[in-house]
């Protein structure tokens, strides 16, 4: 008898029926997650990489007072020469941080240092190389200056009353300058999500102990841990989970106790250990499932309680790659930051790659720039989803997205670096 063999869609296939393309899954978990709201107050220098809570309205000018921008002389701009040179005597010093106290009047000068107030009287300051400081305290100007030169204005920077940093927005060190500038010493920031995690695997064993045969060591908690530190997150490490669907059950209940965000690695696929999809939908809600992606496209989106949950498959760098596209945009979102995608380069392609339409590809690659080539891409050997190496080689993803059906050396193709993930 003729055996019939039953074509189910396998990872090998161009195209998959049930799985929903890279950009509907990431429209879907921006659609699906609420930011948090609840901010706490924290100094100023523990703020950087936050997201602001409040909108920071300036209470004073920066500067604060009209002040120099150079070392030289403070003057009328009314004593300064049309044409030839005018004598003017200098009647006294300011300082930054030490005004002078007097009145300067016309044929008078002061010694002004940077960043000192301007001197009643005066407008205008003179770069002391551009005068000659003559005997008994008299210098002697040319012409051609211009009424008001090397004068920094009040509020220039910043005006009373301006906004100077808006609500959502992220803390970067120029900001804590500027806080620190107004004489602001602490700042409302959005709380940091909580994100527990945990690994699914009969074969998986944590470091320490030692490997019995057909047993692996967890790598994914490491790398997770390692990713999630990038960012603005308190981080739950809930260990490694059998694979059986009580245990996953309980461990999930716990962890929506505890974490705005949870992700599990491995037992999201179809296989008979895998039961990750089915514990989702007895506990909570399933968004999708599958990505039209390689590697990671058997992906679990959904919700349980109040928690996001996000099922990675088990494969390392299967879990590297979706966590870079779809956990730091969930993170992100989550977190009340401005949404952020990591750009896109382009480079020339060092050799063929193979490509079949219809699923979007992520590859690991060694990009190199320089003067006579530009950006040129190679990739880093094998890239099966179980080799980690390719990704600890690499310094960027090469991005071939669905409709693209293969590479020639030399054509140009997207790569993201990941100096910018
Ligand atoms: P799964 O998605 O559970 O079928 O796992 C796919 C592949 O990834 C299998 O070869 C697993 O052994 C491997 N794998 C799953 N979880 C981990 C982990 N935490 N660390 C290293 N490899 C893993
Ligand atoms: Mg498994």
């Amino acid at each position: 008898m003729k055996a019939i063999v039953n074509t189910t869609p396998g990872c090998a296939d161009p195209w998959d029926a049930g799985s929903i393309s890279v950009d509907q899954a990431l429209s879907q978990i921006v659609d699906r997650i609420q930011a948090l709201q609840d901010c706490e107050a924290l100094p100023i220098r523990e703020c950087l990489g936050r997201i602001s809570g409040e909108t920071v309205i300036s209470p004073i000018n920066v500067p604060g007072h009209a002040n120099s921008a150079m070392d030289g002389f403070a003057v009328p701009a009314e004593s300064l020469p049309v044409d030839g040179v005018t004598e003017l005597a200098e009647i006294g010093i300011a300082y930054a941080g030490l005004p002078f106290a007097g009145d300067c009047k016309q044929g008078e000068c002061v010694r002004i240092m940077t960043g000192a107030v301007i001197p009643d009287g005066t407008d205008t300051v003179i770069m002391q190389e551009q005068v000659d400081q003559l005997e008994n305290k008299t210098i002697r100007i040319g012409a051609g200056h211009r009424s008001g030169e090397n004068v920094r204005y009040a509020g220039e920077d910043i005006e009373q009353g301006e906004a100077v940093l808006a609500s959502g927005s992220k803390i970067n060190p120029a900001d804590l300058g500027i806080l620190a500038s107004l004489g602001i010493g602490s700042l409302k920031v959005i709380r940091k999500p909580i994100v527990a995690f945990f690994s699914t695997g009969d074969e998986l064993v944590s470091i320490d102990n030692p490997l019995q045969k057909g047993e692996i060591y967890d790598s994914n908690r490491y790398t997770l841990h390692g990713m999630l530190s990038q960012l603005q997150v308190d981080i739950v490490d809930l260990g490694v989970i059998e694979d059986n669907s009580d245990a996953i059950r309980n461990a999930l209940l716990d962890a929506s106790q505890q974490a705005d965000l949870i992700i599990t690695t491995g037992g999201v696929s179809v296989g008979e250990a895998d039961y990750i999809k089915a514990v989702l939908e007895d506990i909570g809600q399933t968004e999708f499932w599958k990505i039209a992606i390689k590697p990671g496209r058997p992906l679990t989106f959904g919700s349980i309680g109040d928690s996001i949950f996000i099922g990675l498959p088990g494969n390392p760098v299967a879990v590297m790659v979706t966590f870079s596209l779809f956990v730091r945009t969930a993170i992100i979102k989550l977190s009340g930051a401005p949404a952020w995608q990591a750009p896109l380069f382009k480079a020339r392609a060092m050799q063929d790659l193979r490509k079949k339409a219809g699923r979007h590809e992520v590859l690991r690659g060694i990009a190199s720039n320089d003067q006579e080539n530009g950006w040129q891409v190679e990739k880093t050997g094998m890239q099966g989803s179980g080799i980690l190496t390719s990704m600890s080689r690499a310094n960027c993803f090469i991005v071939l997205p669905a409709e693209n059906i293969g590479v020639k050396a030399g054509d140009l193709v997207d790569i993201q670096l990941f100096e910018h993930i």
